[in-house]
């Protein structure tokens, strides 16, 4: 019988925990330096019974037939699909910035001008990232591609990330391309929804198995015990004791606030790119449609993460950083039955979906060796 070591009980952490216990019927023991179970994802009911999402808004969303398949069976999903609201120039629109934002934000015969123009050049229903579409010959589209750039893009992604959006990774403002569409949903996933009874109870459902015991408040530098297996969802950087340099990542604060109201805003999330310090406000009681006469938000700020002061988030998408990272990797090739996953331990940055489909995976491959 092996005996395997979890750090994390995130995601990433529960999903393997779950499969090595329920499918091979080993042991595990899955710690977590926290006072709680879900990493990222935790949540909780408040006392007006409003669930808070204490780590900003999680929305599960997802096209992997066989992840969907996986969640579902520790608790049953809503079927809440996510939109955005932006405010530009003191306009309320959709992001992505799709059709009904041109006509939003623009006279009627001007947005009617740039999206034929849109429409000689593009196919409907086309996601174009906002630095592909800043490459632009035609004069109006031009005109168009700088103002999304300058209303949506760049002052938000120096609030989240420190730099102007040429400076990290396409990938990473490819999250919320250009969409040319009529559709104002944040994402196109078949699968999406918020879990019935909140991320915490379908991770605690994920752990609930007698080859599985949980330990709270327990860094792993404080775990005594022998393993066969170490599986480390924490940052590869941290493990190795900042050997080759410290990792970079951006921490996120949220403050949260109780209204004498039934409603603050009129949607989940609001992006103020171009105004104020922080990035969205976040109302918690429209995910799970919570019926309440107050209600609370979370105002989100960005900041850079510091060891001992905040939390990592995001790791940061780079190509400096991925160098790093690779060596990271290769170090960790050298060590025997020690596997690393999740957010941190990949440095990636990973969706729910992405870290439980991670995970399935990793479960597959070691499987195989056994
Ligand atoms: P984590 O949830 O970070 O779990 C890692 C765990 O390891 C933590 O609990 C940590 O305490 C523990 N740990 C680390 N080091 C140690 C140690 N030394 N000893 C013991 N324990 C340790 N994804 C979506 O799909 N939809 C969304 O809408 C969405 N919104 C997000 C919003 C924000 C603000 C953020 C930051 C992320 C969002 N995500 C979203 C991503 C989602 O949070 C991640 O995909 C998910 O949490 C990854 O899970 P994980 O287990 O890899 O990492
Ligand atoms: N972004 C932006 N303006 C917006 C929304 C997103 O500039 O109104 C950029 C920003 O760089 C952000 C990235 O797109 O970090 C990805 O956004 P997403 O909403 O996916 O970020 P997450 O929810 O993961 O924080």
């Amino acid at each position: 019988m092996n005996y395997n070591l979890i750090v994390g009980c995130g995601f990433s952490g529960a999903t393997l925990a779950n499969l090595i216990a329920s499918k091979l019927n080993e042991k595990v023991i899955i710690v977590d330096k926290k006072n709680h179970i879900a990493g990222n994802c935790y949540d909780y009911r408040d006392k007006n019974g409003i669930m808070i999402h204490k780590y900003g808004s999680h929305i599960f969303h997802t096209n992997n037939e066989k992840v969907w398949k996986f969640v579902r069976q520790f608790g049953d999903f809503n079927q809440y699909m996510h939109k955005v609201i932006a405010v530009i120039d003191g306009i309320e629109t959709t992001i992505p910035f799709n059709f009904n934002t041109l006509y939003d934000v623009f006279p009627h015969t001007l947005a009617r001008k740039l999206e034929e123009k849109l429409l000689e050049k593009f196919e409907y229903n086309k996601k174009v990232p906002i630095l592909e579409f800043q490459k632009q010959d035609d004069k109006d589209l031009k005109f168009l591609a700088n103002y999304v750039y300058e209303k949506v893009f760049l002052h938000y992604t120096a609030k989240q990330w420190g730099v102007n959006p040429d400076e990290v990774d396409g990938a990473v403002t490819a999250r919320v391309p250009v969409y040319l569409s009529r559709d104002n949903r944040y994402f196109q996933d078949k699968y999406q929804g918020i879990p019935l009874e909140g991320y915490t109870k379908l991770v605690e459902n994920m752990l609930n198995h007698p080859n599985i015991e949980v330990r709270l408040n327990t860094d792993y530098k404080d775990v005594k015990e022998n393993f066969d297996r170490l599986f480390y969802t924490g940052a590869i950087d941290e493990y190795f004791n900042y050997k080759l340099g410290q990792l970079p990542y951006r921490s996120v604060k949220f403050k949260l606030i109780e209204y004498n109201r039934e409603f603050y805003q009129n949607n989940s999330v609001v992006n103020y790119p171009c105004n104020y310090d922080f990035t969205r406000i976040h109302e918690y009681k429209y995910y799970l449609n919570d019926k309440s006469e107050k209600t609370v938000i979370a105002k989100e700020y960005s900041e850079f993460f510091e060891p001992g002061k905040n939390e990592r988030y995001y790791p940061i998408p780079k190509d400096e950083n991925t160098k790093l990272y690779n060596k990271y990797l290769e170090e960790s090739k050298k060590l025997e039955n020690v596997y690393f996953l999740g957010r941190l331990g990949d440095y990636k940055y990973y969706d729910m979906d992405k870290a439980i489909l991670r995970a399935i995976e990793l479960f597959e491959e070691i499987k195989e060796r056994k």
